[in-house]
């Protein structure tokens, strides 16, 4: 781990950014310069079907608009080159080596509806952020070892049952999460070829020496299923700050289908970066 503070920026081009990526982004920025550190920017494609190089094209765009400023980046290269997690697949591949070599991974054929349908009680599964995957389903350890490649077929990552995850956040404080609880065995490899987010990032993050990892608080989950994966890898963990989620008027999230607060059309509407920042709440207001 470097000893130097290095952030990043880490959007998703499925559609076009909103104000709360922005905000994310923009503490991400201001934390990495208070810290006197760098700031990288990572296009996460990895995703073949939902992700299109023109949202890349806008997010880079859009946030160079809204005032965000990196070292490292698609469109400057750096030493972590690539910085498209698309072109970056060998990484991914060693990583899920490691992985069912060491027996913390297996091949899976159960698809989302199958897992969805086993579990718990649906006001119990709503609260989950993704449906228990049943511990009886999985195979016994060493299944899938003698795989050369993922081939066609997800791999799912092998949780400690009862292991409790405990880690202290920049912005929340500690935080503590229990494998088979609040999360199970969780997707590192998809069938269709690419590696899931959770493999993606962590293995990415180390690569590119990140020392914290700022992020929406709706991914403290996936933090705590990260953290078994750098401790599976045996890479050191970064810090991790979570931010605060933007919600609009009816308190529902922003996501990137609220077009109305995508940061084009508020560039559109004439709105300017200052402004959006100087908002108090960061969007209010701009709404007749
Ligand atoms: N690419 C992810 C997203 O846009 C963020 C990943 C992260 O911060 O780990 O949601």
């Amino acid at each position: 781990m470097s000893q130097i503070y290095r952030g990043r920026i880490a959007p998703t081009p499925t559609g076009h950014l909103h104000l709360g990526h922005a905000r994310t982004f923009w503490i991400a920025m201001e934390r990495a310069r208070e810290a006197g550190g760098q700031l990288l920017y990572r296009n996460e494609d990895i995703d073949r079907q939902r992700c299109k190089a023109k949202y890349a094209e806008a997010a880079m765009e859009d946030l160079r608009w809204f005032g965000c400023q990196w070292e490292e980046g698609p469109d400057m290269s750096g030493p972590c080159a690539p910085y498209n997690q698309s072109q970056r697949t060998d990484f991914f591949l060693q990583a899920w080596r490691q992985l069912k070599d060491s027996g913390h991974i297996y091949p899976c054929d159960k698809t989302r509806k199958d897992v969805a349908q086993a579990t718990l009680a649906p006001h119990e599964a709503e609260a989950m952020d993704e449906p228990l995957y049943p511990e009886t389903w999985r195979p016994p350890v060493g299944a899938g070892q003698d795989a050369e490649e993922p081939g066609a077929t997800n791999w799912r990552f092998r949780v400690p049952t009862a292991r409790e995850i405990v880690f202290d956040d920049g912005r929340l404080g500690p935080c503590a999460f229990t494998a088979m609880q609040d999360f199970g065995d969780f997707l590192i490899w998809r069938k269709d070829g690419a590696p899931a987010y959770e493999l993606a990032v962590v293995v990415d993050d180390h690569a590119m020496q990140i020392s914290e990892v700022v992020r929406g608080e709706d991914l403290l989950i996936s933090t705590a299923r990260q953290i078994l994966l750098y401790q599976a890898l045996g890479y050191p963990p970064p810090q991790f700050y979570h931010t605060p989620l933007l919600c609009d008027p009816d308190g529902q999230r922003l996501a990137k289908r609220h077009r109305s607060l995508s940061l084009r059309e508020l560039r559109e509407e004439g709105h300017t970066p200052e402004q959006l920042r100087q908002n108090e709440d960061w969007w209010s207001g701009l709404e007749d």
